[in-house]
């Protein structure tokens, strides 16, 4: 197990005073900070690298496409996926639209279902919505328990009920206001029973919580589509990607999204041929070179710490602070309240509450005026929030430099709004 406060000598950011205090960064579920290993990458490619690729006959643009290459392969590798899987995307908002434009528009009509679930970021709901608009299809979802997990007796019943109208299901791996881990392997199970293989619906796997914490394998996960951000696991902001299995991009039902210079075979005035290299096809334009080997080097330093320590430390801190947060008389957690075992978690470490008598905002703002850096509102989950009546929550999430201190001096400042909200 590693030591989190060696940890975060690595990010040079985390050193500052704010307000005059040490930064406590809680804030890990909308975005991660980025080690010295990940921002010296970046301005090496720039100070040393830096050219288009695949275009320029000459040394840098040679040594530019190697890298770009070898940060594809680092990245497929760390979440068990070919490197020919990988698209590269801006963020999860992208790589889920990408889904829709470039295999939804053209597989689904009248009567499809698509389904999803009310705990849902708006990134992977707004885009289904949209989807619907376009083809006809309609949006259905699956009901939740009352601590906010799917109901899986529901869902079977769903499945069985709407049955082949059924094309897609789109789902998050992790709560990013619940902070639930959704059970996967169930939920595929639920599907191999109900549906023959030439009828199952496609599985898009919403990412961006579960990719920064718990060991990824695309190839062993069973879904068709995996979406994830670059920036919420210690890469820069702007890189990320989608991971679709191989077949669906051999047997041509995922067409490009993007068109222009870059994917093209040949053109002629009234013509043009996409290349037979699938990578190529779908990166239009000039890619985002730094990014993706920025994203590289922070799958690399990922990695040296290890996917399962990392869970783990995660893990500890989602218990401690569930634990401390219990002792709270004004505030209830939402989502279980329980973190479950290592074998069998129910939850990751992003944890939101409700501070009875104080709006989120007001919680968040003592927070900062203490140094702790926290989100406060609906979190991209407005339906969720409608569903159970709350009108805004407060998040703490965590990350691999966040230590039992940090939750600490979370829980000295929480203590603070009681005495100057509640009397
Ligand atoms: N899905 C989930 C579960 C998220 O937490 C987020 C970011 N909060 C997104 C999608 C969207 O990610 P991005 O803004 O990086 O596209």
């Amino acid at each position: 197990m590693f030591d989190p406060i060696c940890i975060q000598q690595d990010f040079p950011i985390l050193s500052q005073l704010v307000a005059g205090k040490k930064l406590v960064y809680l804030d890990n579920a909308a975005t991660t900070q980025k080690p010295e290993v990940v921002i010296d990458a970046i301005s090496e490619y720039y100070r040393t690298s830096n050219a288009n690729v695949h275009r320029g006959i000459h040394t840098l643009g040679d040594t530019s496409t190697r890298l770009f290459e070898q940060s594809r392969q680092t990245i497929a590798t760390f979440l068990g996926a070919h490197a020919d899987e990988l698209i590269f995307c801006r963020n999860t908002t992208e790589a889920l639209n990408g889904v829709a434009y470039g295999w939804a528009d053209h597989n689904l009509a009248t009567g499809d279902v698509i389904l999803v679930s009310l705990q849902e970021h708006h990134s992977n709901l707004v885009v289904w919505q949209e989807v619907a608009q376009r083809t006809g299809a309609a949006v259905e979802f699956i009901a939740l328990s009352v601590d906010g997990t799917l109901d899986l007796d529901l869902f079977a019943l769903q499945i069985k009920h709407f049955n082949h109208k059924i094309k897609l299901i789109a789902l998050t791996h992790v709560s990013n206001t619940l902070g639930i881990i959704n059970p996967i392997s169930e939920i595929l199970y639920s599907i191999k029973v109900q549906f023959s293989s030439q009828n199952r619906p496609k599985i898009v796997l919403d990412a961006a919580q579960s990719v920064p914490h718990i060991p990824i394998n695309f190839s062993s996960l069973g879904v068709d589509f995996l979406a994830f951000s670059g920036h919420k696991m210690l890469a820069p902001m702007g890189s990320g990607g989608l991971i679709v299995k191989k077949e669906i991009l051999e047997s041509g039902q995922m067409q490009p999204w993007l068109f222009g210079g870059g994917m093209i075979d040949s053109v002629t005035a009234e013509k043009t041929n996409f290349a037979e290299s699938i990578t190529d096809r779908f990166t239009a334009g000039t890619p985002d070179v730094a990014s993706a080997v920025g994203l590289a080097a922070a799958c690399e330093y990922l990695q040296k710490i290890g996917m399962h320590s990392v869970f783990e430390h995660d893990h500890e801190l989602v218990s401690y602070t569930l634990e401390e947060l219990k002792k709270f008389p004004h505030l209830t957690v939402i989502g279980p309240t329980t973190a479950g075992t290592l074998e069998k978690p129910e939850r990751i470490g992003s944890v939101a509450f409700i501070y009875e008598g104080v709006h989120a905002h007001d919680v968040a703002q003592v927070l900062s005026n203490e140094g702790v850096a926290v989100r406060s509102g609906h979190h991209c989950t407005m339906p969720l929030h409608l569903h159970f009546k709350w009108q805004a929550t407060t998040r703490i999430s965590f990350q691999i430099y966040t230590t039992k201190q940090d939750i600490d001096d979370c829980i000295v400042a929480l203590k603070k709004v009681a005495t100057v909200f509640i009397q």
